[in-house]
């Protein structure tokens, strides 16, 4: 393995999900639902695999749902683009995030990323040779937030992009209109780039808005917009993803993605195309339920002895675990499938400042009702 892979090892998604299986545990770990997405969207999929699109679909992605992405951005952000040339299809956000990296950043340049980050954010930066300069949230007032003058000081003369993920994943926080308006002045100030990873974008509560950094004042000429269609429809296996920017970006972009990928799988953008179109009130159904199962595993761990944050997006909840007299996330993690049959993520491997995130774990809520009742009932006997 190249030596600026070394660092990574195996996801800790991958080995926390090993654990729940070896030890029959319940996986509030990785974050994937437990039933399906909307039904007559599955049915597309089986409907085009039985129509014969079976073959390579165009580099780009399937006219239709590039299409649809258009749309979609229009209709809920007033954001125009050309589904011929400023939308790119992807084998999920994943893979949008790393072309996206691989594409813009030169060895040497630096990423500003928020601690703690989603996983492939660092692997991404780490493979295309440049550095990330972290910038950690801290809790204020029951929400994890940064602080804008700790932001600007982590621009540096070489700094080319800073990756924004709101909704947040581990954290469950969402960006204010403020927070994301000091980003906004910052790629300004500085011409920076800003990569945002909005894959949670519908799944926010009570009442708080999603708002894409694309949004404000020139920044839609510097963003490269992504998300995916596994959190929203509850697909996550179908890895259909996607890029929105202006054509510059995207071109450069699928520069990258034609020789990681060529393409992406054709019958799932069908359907997924379908989904953008026909099934958002499923999705609005879908949020009102998550947000019953995040205030179920919130009341449950509280009942447990945990000290909760209780997120306004994502479907993560971030559990203090000191009341209970533990302060290492990560021994706690290890140790809690033995003890009581239950998977939870350490928070702390998804910063380089472990010790900020050593006091909590993130549980996942996206699952039944009788799964969240039984963690619960296990935790209790911590
Ligand atoms: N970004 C974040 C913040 C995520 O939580 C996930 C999903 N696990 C991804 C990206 C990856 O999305 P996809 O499965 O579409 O590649
Ligand atoms: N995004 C999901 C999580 O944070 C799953 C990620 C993965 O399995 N790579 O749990």
């Amino acid at each position: 393995l190249v030596a600026r892979m070394r660092e990574f090892g195996t996801t800790v998604f991958a080995t926390m999900t090993r654990l729940a299986v070896e030890t029959g545990s319940i996986n509030l770990g990785q974050g994937f639902p437990d039933t399906d997405g909307p039904e007559a969207m599955l049915g597309r999929a089986v409907e085009a695999i039985r129509g014969g699109l079976n073959q390579y679909p165009p580099g780009p992605g399937v006219p239709e749902l590039r299409r649809a992405v258009s749309e979609h951005q229009k209709e809920y952000y007033g954001l125009g683009y050309d589904p011929d040339g400023e939308v790119l299809v992807t084998v999920g956000a994943t893979e949008a995030i790393a072309a996206t990296v691989l594409a813009l950043c030169e060895p040497g340049d630096e990423v500003i990323v928020f601690e703690p980050y989603y996983d492939s954010y660092a692997a991404a930066i780490a493979l295309s040779g440049a550095a990330r300069v972290p910038v950690p949230l801290r809790v204020d007032a029951g929400r994890f937030t940064f602080d804008p003058d700790e932001l600007a000081a982590a621009v540096g003369p070489r700094t080319r992009a800073i990756l924004v993920n709101s909704p947040h994943n581990p954290t469950g926080s969402v960006f204010t209109r403020e927070e994301l308006a000091s980003i906004a002045a910052l790629c300004e100030a500085h011409d920076l780039i800003a990569i945002t990873d909005e894959v949670y974008e519908h799944l926010t509560f009570d009442g708080v808005e999603h708002v894409p950094l694309a949004t404000f004042p020139g920044m839609r000429d510097r963003t490269v917009t992504i998300s995916s269609a596994g959190k929203s429809f509850s697909v996550t296996g179908w890895k259909v993803g996607w890029v929105c920017a202006p054509y510059a970006l995207v071109s450069a972009v699928q520069a990258v993605k034609q020789f990681m990928t060529f393409t992406s799988s054709a019958p799932w953008q069908l359907a997924v195309a379908y989904g953008l179109r026909h099934e958002m009130e499923w999705v609005a159904a879908q949020r009102a339920s998550l947000s019953a199962k995040r205030d179920r595993l919130t009341e449950g761990l509280v009942a447990a002895g945990f000290d909760v944050l209780r997120p306004a997006g994502t479907y993560f909840i971030q559990a203090d675990i000191r009341p209970l007299g533990f302060d290492d996330g990560l021994a706690f993690a290890r140790q809690l499938p033995e003890r009581v049959g239950v998977v939870a993520i350490p928070t702390q491997v998804f910063y380089d400042h472990s010790e900020y995130g050593a006091r909590y774990v993130r549980f996942a809520f996206c699952k039944r009702d009788d799964v969240i009742d039984e963690a619960v009932d296990r935790l209790k006997r911590l």
